[in-house]
């Protein structure tokens, strides 16, 4: 499937010498694991390459997998390929230097709604972009290499966006190339580990959240983090943002929402929205955002246009409701 994009791809990684990945700012674990996943791929079978991963923000989550490359001096990238990976459009590019690559490639599985790149190889049924990265190896396994760490990378980028392999965009190719890359011999003991343990204030603040959180007339699960419940438990911007999933089986619900204060910006609220069978992307997208039919990201700039995407939300779900049957 989609094999030419592939191969053109696969071609203008042997045209470079130079290679430089970036992926989308504040990254989660399919933007980490496909980054290092690739340049694990890449490092394996063109040792001879200079491949980097350099980006302008860095994230504590998923630490354990370790960091990106030094800074290189801006006239490296004249003569560079970029790789822009699980970046739907180009403004979310964490490093806005890809501008002086020679050439810019596309690899996502957001729903195209911004094209760009020389080559862009975008399937919005995968999993991962993790999963991609693992069927761009498998296409090509007599001449890619992978190892074990790569591996690892990539996997855990499919279990974390695939919501440990319970989303409906889990097809068997996913469990196929899941399967390639366990036998490459990851420790899963270890990767789970690091997943699921959690710091002793993190379920405290869990628990908050659980007494906090709202739900409207037909079915959205919200919670509003504010700064003083960041300080109250000491959380990052990222715990704090976790609050998203704490909320994802409560039956009748089919769309909760995370609203975080972004600390040192007074008016920004990062969104995030997640959905089982209605899609909510659209309402993403009516709030500066964007991302999937059911787990996108949206920035709301006040109280009020908080409450409006509440509403946009509960409508939603009630037209759902009211036109389909079977929900939970
Ligand atoms: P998040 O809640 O930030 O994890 O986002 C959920 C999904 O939506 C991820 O796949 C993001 O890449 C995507 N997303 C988040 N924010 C935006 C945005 N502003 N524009 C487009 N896509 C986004």
């Amino acid at each position: 499937m989609n094999t030419e994009i592939k191969q053109a791809i696969l071609q203008k990684i042997k045209e470079y010498d130079r290679i430089i990945i970036t992926r989308h700012f504040r990254p989660d674990g399919d933007a980490i694991g496909s980054t290092k996943g690739l340049q694990g791929i890449l490092k394996c079978s063109f040792p001879e390459k200079e491949v980097y991963l350099l980006n302008e923000d860095s994230s504590e989550y998923l630490s354990f997998m370790g960091g990106e490359s030094e800074p290189i001096p801006d006239e490296k990238y004249a003569d560079a390929l970029c790789i822009v990976l699980d970046t739907g459009n180009q403004e979310r590019i964490s490093n806005k230097k890809y501008t002086l690559c020679k050439e810019l490639i596309k690899i996502d599985h957001h729903i195209n709604i911004s094209p760009y790149g020389d080559l862009s190889w975008v399937e919005d049924f995968r999993s991962s972009v993790c999963e991609m990265v693992a069927a761009f190896y498998a296409e090509f396994s007599q001449e890619l290499k992978i190892d074990k760490e790569a591996a690892t990378y990539l996997y855990a980028g499919i279990v974390t966006d695939s919501g440990r392999f319970r989303f409906n965009s889990v097809s068997g190719d996913t469990m196929r190339l899941a399967g390639l890359l366990l036998d490459q011999g990851i420790d899963t003991d270890v990767l789970f580990a690091n997943l699921y343990l959690k710091e002793f204030e993190l379920l405290k603040f869990e628990a908050y959240v659980y007494d906090k959180m709202c739900i409207t007339e037909n079915g959205v699960a919200y919670i509003y983090v504010d700064r003083a419940m960041q300080e109250r438990f000491n959380l990052s911007l990222e715990d704090a943002s976790s609050a998203v999933g704490y909320m994802d089986t409560i039956k009748g619900a089919l769309c909760w929402i995370a609203f975080i204060e972004v600390p040192g910006e007074e008016t920004t609220i990062r969104v995030r929205l997640r959905s089982r069978f209605v899609t909510i992307n659209t309402i993403a997208e009516n709030h500066h955002g964007g991302g999937h039919a059911h787990a996108s990201g949206a920035t709301v700039y006040s109280q009020e246009e908080m409450q409006q995407l509440i509403q946009e939300a509960d409508a939603r779900v009630k037209e759902y409701k009211e036109t389909n049957e079977g929900w939970l």
